[in-house]
């Protein structure tokens, strides 16, 4: 899923804009836009960096299956 963006919490500091990679993200009046949801590549780049805590995003199920069978491989191991 997008990123998503807490109008009360962003202070139109411009950073995620300027951080994202992806150019997915465009300065408006207000907190940013979210100007290409589908391209998001759910790096995190934005959602570290922003300074007052208002970026959330939920990484889609897909992307997270690898890490449990990395998890399950783990303790196949001990
Ligand atoms: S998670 Fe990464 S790609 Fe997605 S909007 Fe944030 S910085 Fe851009
Ligand atoms: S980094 Fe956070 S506070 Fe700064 S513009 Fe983006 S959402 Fe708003």
């Amino acid at each position: 899923m997008p990123p998503v963006i807490d109008a009360s919490r962003c202070i139109g500091c411009g950073t995620c804009v300027e951080i994202c990679p992806g150019d997915i993200l465009a300065e408006t009046e207000k907190e940013p836009a979210v100007v290409y949801p589908d391209e998001c590549f759910h790096c995190g780049a934005c959602l570290v960096e922003c300074p007052s805590t208002a970026i959330s995003y939920r990484i889609p199920l897909p992307m997270m299956l690898p890490v449990f069978r990395l998890d399950f491989f783990k303790s196949e191991d001990i």
